[in-house]
């Protein structure tokens, strides 16, 4: 089962992500993640990424589309994946049905998570993340056991570059509502879109989701 996570940025988009992939095996695929691990790794792919990241912008298709390609040429993708963070334009949605297609598979589900504007921006502000096995914490609402250490593996938590600059927070959450949003209107023709909301406002939060959309895959 091939699933979309869709959603703004700081909706919660790789945290439910994770938790889905936990209970279904599926793995976790989030195009930020890779790219941050290229940077980090000094790469040419991520050098070249950075330029666009650092400000908030897309990552050209010439770099982001074949690298998702290879990564979902890996074994452990060949019965489903969880993409998080791809697509993120209409062509990118085209890309992602040909690749597919090429293996008679197809988007199945596609989890469009929406949270208030004004919860979106504190979220990105107060996002924590670990720079070694990718698991994402939030100071304010799921704080670490031990401030400032992962839970999982015992790394420093660092916050995103682009999570400290507020110019780049603004063009992220720009580019989502112009070039992103759009694919919530695409994916609802096809019939695969559930939507879910994530708020602190009706107590509602990334694991009560996740904890539904495992229930609905497994019966599905
Ligand atoms: P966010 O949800 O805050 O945008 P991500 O970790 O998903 O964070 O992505 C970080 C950055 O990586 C994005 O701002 C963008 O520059 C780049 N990126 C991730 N996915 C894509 C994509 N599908 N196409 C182009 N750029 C991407
Ligand atoms: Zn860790």
């Amino acid at each position: 089962m091939y699933i979309i996570m869709l959603g703004a940025q700081g909706t919660g988009k790789g945290t439910v992500a994770g938790l889905i992939s936990k209970e279904t095996n599926y793995p976790q695929i989030s195009t930020g993640d890779i790219f941050r691990q290229n940077i980090k790794d000094k790469t040419e792919l991520g050098i070249e990424a950075d330029k666009y990241i650092s400000q908030g912008n897309l990552v050209p298709d010439e770099i982001t589309v074949p690298m998702v390609t290879n990564r979902l040429s890996d074994k452990d993708a060949e019965n489903g994946a969880i993409l998080d963070g791809f697509p993120r334009t209409i062509e990118q949605a085209q890309k992602l049905d040909e690749i597919l297609a090429k293996g008679g598979k197809k988007v199945d589900l596609v989890i469009n998570l929406t949270t208030p504007k004004e919860e979106l921006i504190d979220r990105m502000i107060t996002r924590r993340v670990c720079p070694k096995c990718k698991s994402t914490f939030n100071i304010k609402l799921c704080p670490p056991k031990v401030e400032g250490i992962c839970d999982n593996c015992g790394e420093k938590l660092v916050q995103r570059e682009d999570d400290s600059n507020p110019e780049a927070i603004q063009r992220r959450l720009e580019i989502y509502k112009e070039k992103t949003s759009p694919l919530v209107e695409h994916y609802k023709k096809q019939g695969v879109l559930r939507t879910e909301t994530i708020s602190i406002s009706i107590n509602r939060m990334a694991n009560d989701v996740a904890k539904e959309v495992v229930e609905y895959i497994k019966n599905k």
